[in-house]
Order: C-alpha cells, then sequence, then structure tokens
C-alpha cells in the first residue's frame, strides 16, 4: 500500500552503534530520542540492540508505548502539572526547570510510593527551556528539601530555538555548574547531559568536557549526520527510512497556468517561470501527509513544482527514469517530513 514509509531497522541499529560506540570512548552513554518517529516500538528497539540504555521522548503517550523495552525512559519536554502523575508512573528520569512543577512531581510520586529521577535544565544562551545559572542555588536548595525527588542529574539544551552551537565554553559553562552543585551540597550528579545531535560534533574531536558523561540523540542516529553542521558522519547511513509514492497522472503539460491567477490551495498567491511543456507526475500524497521541499528525491533529476492537500507535483522532464503512472518515486527524508510522515495517518509503515 502506498504511500509508504520503509524503514531498516537494521541500518538504525547500526548507526545507533557507531554513535553509542564512539560516544563511549569518551565516557558518554547516549539517550536515543524516539519523538521523529512517534516512539514506534520496533525503531525503538533497533537502538536498544545498538547500544542504548535510556529511551527519551518529548510526551508521554510515546514513553507507553515503549514500556516494555528494556531501557530507562525519560521525559524530554517540561512535565505538565495536569499529568504530574503519569510522568512519574511511565517515566524513569523527566527533565524541569520549574518548581512549581518538580513539588507536583514529588507529590505524585509520594502518592506512588515512589522516587522520582529528574534532569535539571540550565539554559546557556539558547533560549528554550532551563533556569537561568544566577537561579541555580535557589532551585537546588528547594529540590533538594522533596523527599520523592531526586536530583539525578544537570542538562542543557541548544541549537534548538536559538541555533546557539554546543562549544567547550558553553557545555564548559555546565561542567562548573554540575561541580558547583556537587561540592557545595555534598552530593554527586549522575548524569551530566551535554545537549543533543548537535554536540556530536565536539565527541570525536575529543572537545566534550570531562563532566559530560551523557547526550540526547534524536536526528543523528535516524538520518546519519550531525545537527551543529549538518555533516554527514563516516559509515552512517542517510537511507534507513525512505518514502515511497505512487504516480497518479503522467502528463506533458505547459508551466504556466491558463487564466487569472487567483490563490492556491493554501491562500498564496502562485507565480511561475515559462519553461515550456513539461513532464509532470502527480504522486499520490500531499501537505496531509508531508511538507514536499523537506524530500530529497533518490532521483536527483526531477523538481518539485507544488502541492496541495494530497497531491504533490514533480517535473519529471529531465529524468532518465522513464516513468509511467503507477510507478513509485522514492525519497530519502530531512528531519520535518520524517516527523510529519510518522504523524500521519495515511502513510503506512513497513519495517525491513
Ligand atoms: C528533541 C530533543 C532532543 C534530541 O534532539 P536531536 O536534535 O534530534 O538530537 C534532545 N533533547 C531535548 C530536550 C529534545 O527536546
Amino acid at each position: 500500500m502506498y504511500p509508504r514509509l520503509v524503514v531498516d531497522l537494521k541500518k538504525v541499529e547500526h548507526n545507533t552503534r557507531i554513535i553509542s560506540d564512539s560516544c563511549k570512548t569518551q565516557g558518554v552513554d547516549i539517550m536515543g530520542v524516539t519523538k521523529v518517529f512517534c516512539g514506534f516500538e520496533k525503531i525503538a528497539e533497533a537502538e536498544v540492540k545498538g547500544g542504548i540504555k535510556f529511551l527519551a521522548d518529548s510526551r508521554i503517550e510515546n514513553l507507553m508505548k515503549l514500556n516494555d523495552l528494556s531501557a530507562e525512559k525519560v521525559l524530554l519536554r517540561l512535565p505538565m502539572i495536569s499529568q504530574a502523575s503519569e510522568v512519574v508512573k511511565y517515566a524513569d528520569i523527566s527533565l524541569n526547570s520549574e518548581l512549581k512543577t518538580i513539588q507536583a512531581l514529588n507529590d505524585a510520586a509520594k502518592k506512588q510510593g515512589t522516587i522520582h529521577k529528574i534532569m535539571l535544565m540550565v539554559d546557556l544562551g539558547d533560549l528554550r527551556e532551563g533556569i537561568l545559572p544566577n537561579q541555580v542555588d535557589v532551585v537546588v536548595t528547594e529540590i533538594l528539601k522533596l523527599d520523592h525527588i531526586k536530583l539525578y542529574g544537570l542538562g542543557v539544551n541548544l541549537t534548538c530555538y536559538g541555533g546557539v552551537i554546543p562549544s567547550e565554553k558553553n557545555l564548559g559553562q555546565l561542567a562548573e555548574i554540575a561541580d558547583h552543585i556537587e561540592k557545595t551540597y555534598d552530593i554527586q550528579l549522575e548524569m551530566v547531559s551535554g545537549g543533543n545531535s548537535s554536540s556530536y560534533y565536539l565527541v570525536p574531536q575529543e572537545k566534550l568536557p570531562k563532566k559530560i558523561n551523557n547526550l540526547r540523540m534524536g536526528e543523528i542516529l535516524v538520518l546519519g549526520r550531525e545537527t551543529a553542521y549538518g555533516d554527514a558522519v563516516e559509515d552512517m547511513h542517510d537511507d534507513a527510512f525512505i518514502f515511497e509514492a505512487e504516480i497518479v497522472e503522467l502528463k506533458e503539460k505547459a508551466s504556466v497556468p491558463t487564466g487569472d491567477i487567483g490563490m492556491d490551495a493554501f491562500g498564496n498567491k502562485p507565480t511561475f517561470v515559462d519553461k515550456g511543456i513539461r513532464r509532470r507526475a502527480i504522486l499520490a500524497a500531499g501537505v496531509q501527509d508531508v511538507k514536499a521541499a523537506q524530500l530529497i528525491p533518490m532521483d536527483d533529476k526531477i523538481d518539485f513544482l507544488g502541492s496541495s492537500s494530497d497531491h504533490m507535483i514533480w517535473d519529471v522532464t529531465d529524468s532518465e527514469e522513464n516513468y509511467e503512472v503507477g510507478d513509485i518515486v522514492k525519497f530519502k527524508l530531512e528531519y520535518g517530513s520524517m516527523l510529519s510522515l510518522f504523524t500521519s495517518e495515511y502513510i503506512q509503515k513497513d519495517f525491513i
């Protein structure tokens, strides 16, 4: 059935092993971040086989799907107070930055007769989640008063909102704060988590501060490239996930529409370049499934023309393939296209 997404689990496992092994040489454990594939259990399982011991997701609904896998579960998005009891139940560790929430988790853990582990997030400039460095003492003092919360670690998130690149400087600051907490409060932080796939480039350069012993890896494991500079990582697969869509019309047509131009399906006024008569393929998939601009055609001689809710139009004039109606066109993915393809219920997911 098409459109479909084909996932090569062996390639995911291989990618995970490469990154996991390389990080181990620097004393760093990794979390496998499952949110980009909506927590599909089989893919998470491939990552566990590839050597990871922590599975992390933004949503409790996804962690629930992973309940049977033998890995510690981590909630990445700051918990909603309204979900505190589910967080304690389904996540071993959660990332936090608000005392009010941590107190709610403490209450929930008390009710469930357990201790919930938290990673305190520090904002080192990217301006998404995290307490500011000058609040560390105030917040840690309060956390340490809570009987059902264990301050398990310290973390930072970079290259998400602000695009800030992880460096020896900002991660050095995280390491210093971790040292400060350990000395001042006479506790040990088991985990100091220095960011996501964008921190990986520091690992082969051996530039990650010693104190950092964890990274949270999503994109790099599934797409085979680091995300500070977008570079491919040697020996990794960038084609573990392939999107396939079927041609439902193939005709030669003009490149400029006929008639007065109003608005397209999404209220934008389109513009056109006259390239004469072109061979145009309509594929049976559209914006409901994926943003076509985030697809990488495996046939690099085809060009994206436009899409509406359920159709994509590609110019195949220059291709060496002799496409016909009913043929399948294949694409590699970007992060955004993977995210939406997994979310679309119209896309069949096949595993090989
Ligand atoms: C999504 C996310 C990650 C993983 O990011 P990648 O760029 O996919 O590696 C790590 N940490 C947090 C807090 C996240 O939300």
